[in-house]
This record gives C-alpha cells, sequence and structure tokens, in this order.
C-alpha cells in the first residue's frame, strides 16, 4: 500500500513570501548547510533547511505555524554561509512577517506591524487612546501639585559650620 502524500502547493503563498524578503527561496537545493551552521537549531528539530523546501513546496499552514521561526534571532550566519545564496536567515525573516499578516486580528493590524512604513499610525493609535482618556478625567489640563504635597518636600538648609 502506497503512503504517498498529495502535496498542494499554495503558489500565492510563495509569491507573497517572495515579495516581503524571501526572494531567492528557490535558490535553494536542500544542502543543509544552514541547519549546520545556525548557531540555535535544535539537534532534533533542525531549521532553516525544512522551512525552505516547505516555502518552495508552498506549504503555507506548516510555516505560519512553525515555532522555529520565533527562535531564530537573525544574525545571518546561514545567509553568510549558503553555497547557493539562497539567504535563509532572510526567508526566516519574511516568514515571521507573514505570520503576522496572518495571525493578527483584525487583519489591517497584521499589516501596519509588518512594514515599518505603517510605524506612525502605530504610534499615532494609543497616543490617540490616551489623549481621549486624559480629555475625559481632566479636560486637557495639567494637573497642579496639592498644598499637602508642597509642605511634604524635602526642605534642605545651609549646613552650618559647628
Ligand atoms: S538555504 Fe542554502 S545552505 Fe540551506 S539548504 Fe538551501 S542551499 Fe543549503
Ligand atoms: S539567521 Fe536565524 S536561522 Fe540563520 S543562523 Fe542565525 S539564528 Fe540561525
Amino acid at each position: 500500500m502506497s503512503n504517498a502524500v498529495r502535496i498542494e502547493p499554495d503558489l500565492q503563498f510563495i509569491k507573497d513570501l517572495q515579495a516581503v524578503g524571501g526572494e531567492s527561496l528557490k535558490k535553494c537545493y536542500q544542502c543543509a548547510t544552514c541547519s549546520v551552521a545556525c548557531p540555535l537549531s535544535p539537534a532534533d528539530a533542525p531549521y532553516p533547511r525544512k522551512e525552505m523546501v516547505w516555502a518552495q513546496w508552498g506549504l503555507k499552514d506548516k510555516l505560519v505555524n512553525d515555532i522555529d521561526i520565533w527562535l531564530c534571532h537573525n544574525c545571518g550566519t546561514c545567509s553568510d554561509l549558503c553555497p547557493r545564496g539562497a539567504k535563509p536567515g532572510d526567508l526566516l525573516s519574511a516568514l515571521r512577517n507573514m505570520a503576522y499578516r496572518n495571525l493578527v486580528t483584525p487583519t489591517v493590524i497584521g499589516k501596519w506591524m509588518s512594514d515599518s512604513k505603517y510605524l506612525p499610525i502605530l504610534v499615532a493609535i494609543p497616543a490617540a487612546l490616551w489623549l481621549f482618556v486624559w480629555f475625559l478625567t481632566t479636560g486637557l489640563t495639567i494637573p497642579q501639585a496639592t498644598s499637602s504635597s508642597a509642605r511634604s518636600s524635602p526642605v534642605t538648609s545651609p549646613l552650618t559650620p559647628s
């Protein structure tokens, strides 16, 4: 009896990955140099070679749920040593980027979090909320120091020679 598994590549996912930093993923020829070179790769489930082949096959579900992509600290050693210039470190960065987009709800927040050009929006939202709460609680006035807090301030007196 055959144990063949039918793979259905998500071609759009491959294109999306290539658009956000994984453009060299097709150069990988599975030599595994990257997994050996990575200082953090565990022996029982080494990365990033397996992520390279999953990305080439367009296995989106495996990749967006792959915990190993979050172990990478983007040192670039694997990319430096890859004989094909496939940039596996860049692929893992691109996968983290894609994971933001797929896991964050609402999805527009994921889009903002995955691109630095949206950083001003991400800063503006909590700033606007903070201003709103400030407006509701104080009418945007700056609280004055109370007389009791003024009395409790330490008063220093000049030292007198004995
Ligand atoms: S990414 Fe490079 S080093 Fe890693 S398996 Fe592919 S060709 Fe080899
Ligand atoms: S970039 Fe990530 S996967 Fe590559 S060697 Fe560094 S930690 Fe390992």
